[in-house]
């Protein structure tokens, strides 16, 4: 039976067995299974096909990941020939392999100069539950075994095990399944929607400061570490002050406690440098990356440490913790290839240079439309605000996410895929997107805006 079912199949079968059999995570199952989840059969460059022919534009580089963009054939042949050589083996007991090892080198190369080891996973929510027992190892061995708790942001995305669930800040995450112990959330930079009066500025700094208070609250001794991803990216791309990460390396160093950047999104030229460390100049001990790592071709990910942690952890003796598919020769071999690929094709430049400058004047033109509040682009990340009142930044007069979900919906129909974050309209479009790739993209979302609008106001939302 399995074997019968191929893209040659109609779509609505492929949409009624899916329904059928398959559960798709952060999906209404039942809400998909009534409207027919849409097939993507195919892709190119920064071009999905689905099963109906459409070509649609992919401004979210899958789920943020495909840097590379489509259809690089060297990946597919790597990772042909490392099947052939060494399908699997694993880095648990005193072995090794050449991917890994190579792998491994090469993220220290392009790593901030101080980190110079890596820890494998195969996600970013993999690589966040390593870095919870990591930086709890860490304060064991120095002695501090009481020093647990690390401290995150509401809002914030760490991944959806229970672990990575914990350190986000996501209230519907955190109510299905629970909490982990040991995890305090404080407040996201996030001017735009809880600034208020105060400037962008002094609202950084406001929030930079709850990680003090949290501090003195809860008692330096039982703190290990803060983390934050440079640029909240499933929060919905809130690109802090400029005030903000200063201060909280001020206050990490102050208090001497752990410093975690999730780089699962920022990592690789997403922001126009390799990590979203050095855009925002942050000196963290730990780096989470994936996703773009092996630009999604591969499941990978990993935690880069600072010699500092790497050497106290390593002074405890055995660190009890690791997965099977811990460097896994394929997935590192893909990397590998696709971090190769990214330096040779000046990638990184490319994002910096070219199409975060030509995006940028674009993007930032949208805010003439009469639903558009503030844009916002950092490298290739980007969001946008909708609002019935620019002045006011004020919200509509509907659930959050009501007319966000609207705009989706037109982009969708539009050949864009645009998400929404409650009402933030949000891009990530892959690294190689050409600039008139980009005229395209930015013709479609405003097309789509446009028609969204008009829904809107005959619903009588603004
Ligand atoms: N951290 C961040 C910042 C992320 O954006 C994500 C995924 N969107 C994760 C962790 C989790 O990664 P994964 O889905 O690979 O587990």
């Amino acid at each position: 039976m399995n074997q019968m079912i191929t893209n040659h199949l109609p779509t609505a079968e492929l949409q009624a067995l899916d329904a059928a059999h398959h559960f798709h995570p952060f999906t209404d199952r039942n809400a998909l299974a009534k409207k027919g989840a849409r097939v993507i059969t195919s892709a190119d460059g920064v071009w999905l096909k689905d099963s109906e022919g459409h070509k649609i534009i992919d401004g979210m580089a899958g789920l943020w990941c495909v840097n590379i963009g489509y259809g690089r054939k060297e990946l597919a042949r790597v990772a042909a020939r490392q099947m052939e050589e060494l399908p699997y083996y694993n880095t648990f007991f005193q072995t090794t392999h050449v991917p890994a090892i190579a792998l491994a080198a090469k993220i220290a190369e392009l790593a901030p100069a101080h980190m110079n080891q890596v820890f494998f996973a195969s996600s970013g929510s993999e690589a966040n539950d390593t870095n919870i027992r990591l930086v709890r190892r860490y304060w064991q061995v120095k002695g501090k075994p009481e020093k647990r708790t690390i401290i995150a942001r509401w809002n914030g995305y760490h991944g959806s095990t229970m672990g990575g669930g914990s350190l986000g800040g996501m209230k519907p995450i955190h109510a299905h399944g629970g909490m982990i112990e040991g995890i305090h959330h404080i407040g996201q930079p996030d001017w735009w929607s809880e600034g208020g009066d105060m400037t962008p500025e002094e609202f950084g700094l406001l929030r930079a400061r709850e990680l003090e208070t949290a501090i003195e609250e809860l008692g330096v001794e039982n703190v290990a570490a803060f983390i934050g991803e440079p640029i909240q990216g499933a929060g919905g791309v809130i690109v802090p002050p400029s005030t903000y990460w200063p201060e909280i390396q001020r206050i990490c160093k102050k208090y001497g406690i752990l410093l975690i950047a999730d780089e699962v999104i920022t990592g690789f030229g997403r922001t126009g440098n390799w990590f979203g460390s050095t855009t925002f100049d942050i000196k963290p001990d730990i780096i989470t990356i994936a996703k773009g790592l092996s630009s999604g071709y591969q499941p990978v990910g990993g935690s880069i440490l600072s010699d500092d942690v790497a050497e106290v952890v390593a002074e405890g003796g055995e660190f009890f913790h690791g997965y099977t598919y811990s460097g896994h020769p394929v997935a590192c071999a893909v990397a590998l290839e696709n971090l190769h690929l990214m330096q040779e094709e000046h990638v990184v430049e490319h994002v910096a240079n070219v199409a975060h400058p030509y995006l940028k004047a674009r993007w930032d033109a949208l805010r003439d439309h009469p639903m558009v509040g503030e844009t916002k682009l950092v490298g290739l990340m980007g969001s946008l605000a909708l609002t019935p009142n620019k002045e006011k930044r004020a919200k509509f007069a509907a659930e959050a996410g009501t007319v966000g979900y609207k705009v989706r919906e037109r982009c969708f129909a539009n050949d864009l895929i645009m998400r929404h974050v409650g009402d933030r309209i949000i891009i990530s479009p892959p690294l190689v997107i050409t600039t008139a790739e980009i005229d395209i993209l930015v013709e479609r979302a405003k097309k789509s805006l446009d028609e969204a609008y008009k829904i809107v106001k005959d619903e009588g939302l603004f």
